[in-house]
C-alpha cells in the first residue's frame, strides 16, 4: 500500500497517522507496520502533533543544519534538505494491535518535508496476522 503527501512549504510537517492506519490491510489484527518514504529529502518520525511543537521541530532542524555552504549545493542546491532528512530517517515501525497502529496517547506519525513544496510517496508494509 502507498499514499501521497502534498506540501506547500519547503520545510513542513504533516500528520499521516490516519493515512497509515488506513493502509493497514483488513484482517491484520496483530503485527508490525512500517511506513517508509521513497525519497532522500523527507523523513518520518513518531512525535506529538501539537502545532507549536511542530514549529519547534521545524526551527530545530533549520537551526541544526545551515541552509548553505555544503558541497552538494553545487549540483543540486538542496544539501540542507538531505542532511535534515538524514537526521530523521526514512521510516518508522509501529506495532499493530486490534488492526490499528498501537501508538501512545500523545504519539502521532509525522511526515517531515525537508525540500518542498512537493508531492511525496509513502509506502506502508504490514506483517502480521
Ligand atoms: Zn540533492
Amino acid at each position: 500500500m502507498e499514499f501521497t503527501v502534498d506540501t506547500d512549504e519547503r520545510l513542513t510537517i504533516v500528520d499521516v497517522t490516519d493515512r497509515v492506519r488506513d493502509a493497514i490491510p483488513d484482517g491484520v489484527e496483530s503485527g508490525l507496520c512500517t511506513a517508509f518514504v521513497r525519497h532522500t529529502t523527507a523523513g518520518l518520525v513518531v512525535q506529538e502533533n501539537e502545532s507549536r511543537l511542530r514549529g519547534d521541530l521545524e526551527a530545530f532542524l533549520d537551526g541544526l543544519v545551515p541552509d548553505t555552504g555544503h558541497a552538494h549545493d553545487q549540483p543540486d542546491g538542496n544539501a540542507d534538505s538531505h542532511l535534515r532528512a538524514t537526521l530523521l530517517g526514512p521510516s518508522v515501525t509501529v506495532p499493530v494491535e486490534d488492526g490499528d497502529p498501537a501508538l501512545g496517547t500523545w504519539q502521532s506519525i509525522l511526515f517531515v518535508e525537508c525540500d518542498g513544496p512537493r508531492t511525496r510517496t509513502v509506502s506502508v508494509t504490514t506483517v502480521g496476522d
